[in-house]
């Protein structure tokens, strides 16, 4: 885990550990909802707050959010816990859940309403929202607002026992209906509710709000240092007074503090548009390598790696801004060039033979597995009379500056000879099917001959040892720079997912597995699919192409 020791965040655990505030202590927290796969954002608020942690030798939990039954489901709970594991391999694997701590919750209710500080208020949802006045008008308060103690505890008791219908009565913090801040304005804290809940089943039929849950959560686990997006700032009086006002909380309260989200250019973001995508099939599931959830970029063939050093790198701010997408390709690039072997793979075949090559002979080139690495030694191609080369480095008629193949041209085959086009075989139909050429056995790769120089390089595979493979290229979903809510499921882009049935790898790669990755020469990095598992070919994700327009 890189170091954030220049983040403003740091900097505020630094105050507090010279002040003594938490006696040295760090504790963060990732506090997702249940309500969905885990996203890029996401991915960016775990690094942030696991890397902090670590780097001042403290604590990170996961813990769920799970207060709102309605939308929360056990399945989206074992796919966050996965994505965060393989996030942070390191992380201890401990889970908490928000719904363990109802019980707390409502103690610490009650304690409220007996220091006169919560209401029982018989309002309906819609008065309340009358009552509540708005930015440029005070609040008007409630005709239940000064019930007795007493009376107030008894109604609440009710409210959890059952005894009123959903919606018919509401707790609420009684603070300040005259507060310039809304949020201040007597806040719904516990709402009725009769809905199944993942882990307490139906025991209860009263809920907290988040805004009171939320600072009771992080403060039963002794969190520190709780940081969250900028939409909440206007919640942090409200985080604050919860805590101020509740006994055992008031030592050491941990303190909110926010940042900005993560958005990247090209990227829709948001859960409720992922799910959409999902639900209305314009994609394969969340973890479609198109989808800029983390379980997508994994199988897409992102490393966590390189999405921990992206996350790193961008920095965390105050101010708003989106992040160019090519700085996170740029991360995987970069993570790869090292790492990946490298291979020739035709995406799209063209066959030559090449006719004065000895028919059935087969030798076997030398060539590096990753010339940027040599530690990663060495690879043999098979090279033979038949070999596949991608049909768009042919053309009959070539405009200037081609430089592969076209009649009468010579070019180099990677790692083998020189070839000369002599001859275009087409079908009935006037498409070319296949190239005569004729190699110049002295001009073997690695044979130092010099006496002719060719402007083209071709990648190439033998055809008769060549394995068959379908190979996905992926662009993006969105056309737009931006995200825009309104609009995007119009303009998504058709071609975002392209497959390529009939591609020809080298035959070393026979002994490859789900989720190794290689880099195909000239077209960029790839990873073996999981679909592989159930088809007769090896199916590969393209994760990034060569080409970068992003400098560091
Ligand atoms: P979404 O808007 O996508 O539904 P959310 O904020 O509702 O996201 P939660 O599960 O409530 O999702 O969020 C868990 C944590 O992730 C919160 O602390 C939240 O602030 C943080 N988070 C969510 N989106 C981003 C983002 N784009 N950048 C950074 N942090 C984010
Ligand atoms: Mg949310
Ligand atoms: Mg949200």
């Amino acid at each position: 885990i890189n170091s954030e020791s220049s983040n403003f965040i740091q900097k505020i655990i630094d105050n507090d550990n010279k002040e003594g505030i938490y006696d040295n202590r760090v504790h963060t927290r990732f506090p997702p909802e249940p309500n969905g796969y885990l996203h890029i954002g996401h991915a960016k608020s775990i690094c942030l707050n696991y890397s902090l942690a670590m780097n001042n030798k403290g604590i990170f939990n996961l813990r769920f959010d799970d207060t709102n039954p309605v939308k929360e489901d056990d399945k989206y709970i074992k796919a966050i816990i996965e994505d965060v594991k393989w996030l942070c391999p390191e992380w201890n694997g401990e889970v908490f859940y928000a719904s363990n701590y109802f019980e707390t919750m409502y103690e610490c209710a009650e304690e409220l309403i007996e220091k006169g500080l919560a209401y029982v208020d018989d309002l309906t949802s819609d008065e309340m929202r009358e009552y509540r006045g708005t930015l440029t008008e005070p609040g008007k308060e409630s005709p239940y607002r000064d019930r007795s103690v007493d009376v107030n505890l008894e109604l609440f008791r009710n409210m959890r026992n059952g005894e009123y219908k959903d919606g018919e009565k509401a707790l609420r913090a009684k603070i300040d209906m005259a507060s310039p801040n809304l949020n201040m304005r007597d806040p719904v804290i516990y709402r009725i509710l009769r809905a199944y809940h993942h882990n307490t089943g139906d025991s209860w039929c009263i809920y907290p709000m988040y805004d009171f849950a939320h600072p009771i959560q992080d403060a039963v686990e002794r969190i520190t240092h709780s940081i969250c997006t900028l939409e909440f700032e206007d919640h942090r009086p409200l985080y604050d007074w919860v805590l101020a006002n509740i006994d055992r909380f008031k030592v050491q309260a941990p303190k909110q503090i926010e940042f900005a989200k993560l958005f990247l250019s090209k990227t829709m973001m948001g859960k409720r548009y992922l799910k959409q995508l999902v639900d209305e099939n314009y994609v394969d599931g969340w973890d479609d390598p198109r989808m800029p959830t983390i379980s997508g970029y994994r199988r897409r063939g992102y490393t966590s790696e390189s999405i921990r050093k992206f996350c790193d790198d961008i920095g965390v701010s105050k101010a708003q801004s989106v992040v160019d997408i090519s700085m996170l390709e740029h991360s995987i690039r970069e993570d790869l060039r090292m790492k990946a072997p490298r291979t020739m793979a035709v995406l799209d075949p063209l066959k030559i033979v090449i006719t004065n090559y000895p028919e059935g002979e087969v030798e076997y080139l030398d060539a590096d597995v990753n010339p940027e690495n040599p530690e990663m030694g060495k690879r043999s191609i098979p090279f033979s009379r038949e070999i596949y080369v991608e049909r768009e480095d042919f053309m009959e008629v070539p405009p200037k500056k081609f430089f592969r193949l076209f009649p009468g041209n010579e070019v180099r085959l990677r790692h083998a000879y020189f070839v000369k086009c002599n001859e275009v075989v087409k079908d009935e139909n006037g498409e070319v099917v296949e190239l005569r050429c004729t190699y110049d056995p002295e001009t073997k790769s690695g044979s130092g001959f010099t006496e002719r120089k060719v402007k083209g390089t071709l990648h190439w595979v033998s055809a008769n040892y060549a394995l068959d493979a379908e190979v996905r290229l992926y662009d993006y979903m969105m056309e737009d720079e931006d995200f825009d809510k309104t609009n995007f499921l119009e303009k998504l882009n058709p071609m975002s997912k392209v497959t390529l049935e009939n591609c020809k790898i080298e035959p070393n790669m026979s002994e490859a597995l789900t989720g190794d990755r290689f880099q195909f020469l000239r077209h960029g990095y790839f990873i073996i699919d999981k679909n592989t598992e159930e088809s007769e070919k090896i199916v590969f994700n393209r994760i990034v192409s060569l080409k970068s327009s992003w400098k560091k």
